[in-house]
């Protein structure tokens, strides 16, 4: 169902209205995680003023550590909502939890699955069948091959509205959080029809690498990014380091109106 053979066109997936394929860059930018009403607010309106058009945010936040900040779980769900309503922004959120699907989607636009339930079958099964747009994480450890199987089980479902993001896989270097997998971008387009954003944020790890990773993104002929903002970093309770703040987002804004989208 995903695959190129039987559907050549690549093709458009709207989230609220936003497209996301061939000849867009569309931003998604927001907080890693929504902390509080004020946070996410600030986050978003940065977000907006760099050119986004979608607002990403973590109520569910699946952590290496059982003992870090885990999310606001619904109360986090609302202020997005309630961002939104103020912002215009459509959101992406993650779901963890086959269960909290029916809940998590009351509140979203897009469902995000995260790179750790990349092959969650369960979960990958019951977004298909939430009729709303899905961004689906490459594994940290999984093949293309593997992230477009994954992809297949949410089709499966009745759900062709999918978006593919690359987000860095697990190699041997320490130097980045992980590493981006540049190649996956037009690999992934050449055998699915499915749109492929890239994640520069949780890919590096690092704040001072996410516009020369986002500049790749875009060179590479990707159909978005999606970016954590934090109004002070310094004191998120998730991935601060990599972070833009208020000067990288006039940055940001500059590289992506300079550098035209591949087609
Ligand atoms: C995220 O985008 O909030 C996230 C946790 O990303 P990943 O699943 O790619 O680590």
């Amino acid at each position: 169902l995903v695959s190129r053979e039987n559907h050549p066109e690549r093709s458009v997936v709207r989230v609220g209205g936003v497209p996301i394929g061939p000849g867009t860059m569309t931003l998604i930018a927001g907080p890693c995680a929504v902390e509080t009403p004020e946070q996410t607010l600030q986050a978003a309106q940065m977000a907006r003023a760099a050119g986004a058009t979608l607002l990403r945010g973590g109520a569910f936040k699946p952590r290496t550590s059982p003992y870090a900040f885990q999310g606001l779980g619904e109360a986090g769900l609302k202020i997005l909502a309630d961002v939104r309503a103020e912002t215009g922004m459509p959101v992406v959120t993650e779901v963890v939890d086959a269960h909290d699907v029916e809940l998590v989607a009351e509140y979203a636009d897009m469902l995000q699955i995260g790179t750790r339930n990349a092959q969650n079958f369960a979960l990958l099964q019951a977004v298909g069948e939430a009729g709303m747009p899905v961004l689906l994480k490459r594994g940290m450890s999984g093949t293309i091959e593997e992230w477009l199987m994954a992809a297949e089980y949410i089709a499966q479902r009745g759900n062709l509205d999918i978006v593919l993001c690359e987000r860095g896989i697990r190699t041997f270097e320490k130097a980045t959080r992980n590493t981006l997998d540049i190649s996956a971008v037009p690999v992934a387009q050449r055998l699915g029809h499915l749109p492929v954003i890239v994640d520069p944020s949780h890919s590096g790890g690092r704040r001072d690498l996410v516009l020369p990773l986002t500049r790749a993104a875009i060179a590479v002929g990707a159909d978005g990014v999606i970016l954590d903002v934090h109004p002070h970093p310094e004191t998120a309770l998730c991935d601060g380091p990599q972070a833009l703040v208020d000067g990288d987002l006039r940055e940001l804004a500059r590289i992506v109106r300079e550098l035209p989208p591949l087609v």
